[in-house]
């Protein structure tokens, strides 16, 4: 086993999450090479120090109060409202433009028009898809 083979096993074990198999190997490795050993005593020391730390969290309701502010989530929706809406009549104002002007060609008309088609369907199949796997979401209403 190599030092660094051994620096995974050893955080694992410090993690309880090593497997059966790898404990004895891990030993005989420490045993016989003192930086390793040193690593592991020092895991051990930082995991107890750890241990009676006491990290405050904030109460449940302060994260339902957070996500359920309606007036943040109202402005968050007039932002992406606004964003998105102005940003599709942009878009569509430039298209309009493109295509009601005489300068460019029938055919770059066409390539430009397939690839805004394309891209409608793409969206169009994404959107659907997205839908469809929402229903089956088994993490829906899980607090992120
Ligand atoms: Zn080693």
């Amino acid at each position: 086993m190599t030092c660094d083979e051994a620096k995974l096993n050893i955080n694992a074990m410090i993690d309880n999450e090593i497997p059966e198999e790898a404990v004895q190997p891990t030993l005989s490795h420490m045993e016989s090479c003192y930086r390793c050993r040193q690593d592991y005593i020092e895991l051990l020391r930082l995991q107890k120090r750890m241990k009676g730390l006491k990290i405050p969290e904030p109460p449940k309701e302060w994260y339902e109060n957070f996500h359920r502010n309606i007036f943040r989530r109202a402005s968050g929706w007039i932002g992406r409202l606004f964003f998105i809406g102005s940003y599709i009549l942009l878009l569509s104002f430039a298209f309009f433009r493109f295509f009601t002007s005489d300068e460019p060609s029938v055919f770059l008309k066409l390539i430009i028009g397939g690839i805004i088609f394309g891209f409608l369907v793409l969206l169009g199949v994404t959107f659907a898809d997205r839908f469809q796997e929402s229903k089956s979401d088994k993490y829906k209403g899980v607090m992120k």
